[in-house]
């Protein structure tokens, strides 16, 4: 079992990923849990991620190729070799955060960032679990969250608009993969939504 967790900055993935992780642990106790995320969540990816994020790139193509170096190392790393020893496998971040930031949100072709994909032969997610959360909100739990809206600084509030779009616009293409959750609320009402998101499809 493949499954993602996507959303703009601050829409809550790492705080239901944890309580994510441990559901499906007890769900299914025959099966270990995988609970990762991107970009660095490969041995040595840590290093890796801050150079990412801390990296002024003049180039945007320069941030894909980082990006996709990293998707690269942690599917064949982690993510294939959790699949073939079936366990279950959960990721913060995938292929979808490349299109909705760097496509919808910066401008680059879809088209060439599916082919990348498709070449590097990254394995589809059996679901997506988009977290949908308005940017207001979104903002207002990172400025709570200290330090966290650096990154954003300079691109803010349209940029996470146009990111956030191109989430619900991609989910709308795949509504067999995707399941959309309002990610409004506290913390049990979201985490309950994410449960009833995962539970409504059969999956592997
Ligand atoms: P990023 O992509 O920037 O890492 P994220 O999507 O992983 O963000 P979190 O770090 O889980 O988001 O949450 C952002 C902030 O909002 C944290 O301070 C967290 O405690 C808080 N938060 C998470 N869920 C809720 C909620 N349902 N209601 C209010 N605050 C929340
Ligand atoms: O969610 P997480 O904290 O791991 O995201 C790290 C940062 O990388 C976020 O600020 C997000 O805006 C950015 N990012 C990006 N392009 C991606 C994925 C993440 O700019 N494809």
């Amino acid at each position: 079992l493949f499954l993602t967790l996507e959303g703009i900055d601050g829409c809550g993935k790492s705080t239901q990923a944890g309580r994510l992780a441990s559901w499906l642990r007890e769900r299914d106790p025959r099966r270990p849990v995988l609970w990762t995320r991107e970009p660095g969540g490969w041995p040595g990816g840590a290093d890796f991620r801050e150079r990412i994020l801390r990296g002024q790139w003049e180039h945007p193509w320069s941030e894909v190729f980082l990006f996709l170096a990293d998707r690269c190392e942690h599917v064949l790393r982690e993510i294939l070799p959790a699949l073939a020893r079936g366990e279950q496998v959960l990721c913060e971040r995938y292929h979808d955060s490349t299109l909705a930031y760097q496509s919808f949100g910066r401008g680059l072709p879809l088209e060439a960032l599916r082919r990348f994909s498709r070449d590097c032969r990254f394995p589809l997610p059996h679901r997506t679990l988009l977290l949908d959360l308005p940017v207001e909100d979104a903002l207002r739990r990172l400025q709570q969250r200290e330090g966290a809206a650096d990154r954003l600084e300079g691109e803010g509030r349209p940029f996470l608009e146009r990111v956030r779009r191109g989430f619900l616009c991609l989910a709308e293409a795949e509504p067999e993969r995707y399941a959309v959750v309002d990610a409004r609320g506290d913390e049990e009402q979201v985490f309950a939504r994410l449960c009833r998101a995962v539970e409504e499809r059969t999956l592997p």
